[in-house]
């Protein structure tokens, strides 16, 4: 049995959580403590068995006053999907006008998320 300390990351108590976890193989969760809610023990079974993260990047902008837009996943992704995600985002070149919002991915490398612009980019004059 592995014990494994965490901090919450759902609000800003910041509760220390405890997990007991049996690792042969497959994790199996025997015991998590500390969690004055259930989103927290929920929070550290997922980071546990399937962690998931939002992740921030741009991408390239024609004909734009500025050469890149931030974008950042809708959704978290799973964390062993992160450098298949990166790897699509780089690939994306759009054209300007780009407002915040839009859509300029749509499911990369099969994760349930959209990739949205977070800054807007004007045509260049
Ligand atoms: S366990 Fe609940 S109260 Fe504690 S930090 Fe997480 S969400 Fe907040």
């Amino acid at each position: 049995m592995i014990r494994k300390e965490y901090t919450c990351v759902l609000c800003p108590n910041g509760c220390p959580l405890v997990a007991y976890v049996d690792d042969d193989e497959t994790p199996v969760i025997t015991k998590v403590e500390g969690s004055v809610c259930p989103k927290g023990e929920d929070w550290v079974r997922q980071e546990i068995l399937n962690p998931m993260r939002t992740i921030s990047s741009s991408v390239r902008v024609r004909g734009g006053d500025a050469p890149l837009a931030s974008v950042r996943t809708d959704r978290p992704i799973p964390l062993a999907r992160i450098m298949d995600v990166m790897g699509e985002i780089q690939r994306v070149v759009i054209d300007a006008p780009v407002e915040i919002g839009a859509v300029v991915l749509s499911r990369p490398a099969g994760c349930d998320t959209d990739i949205i612009v977070t800054r807007s980019v004007r045509k260049s004059a």
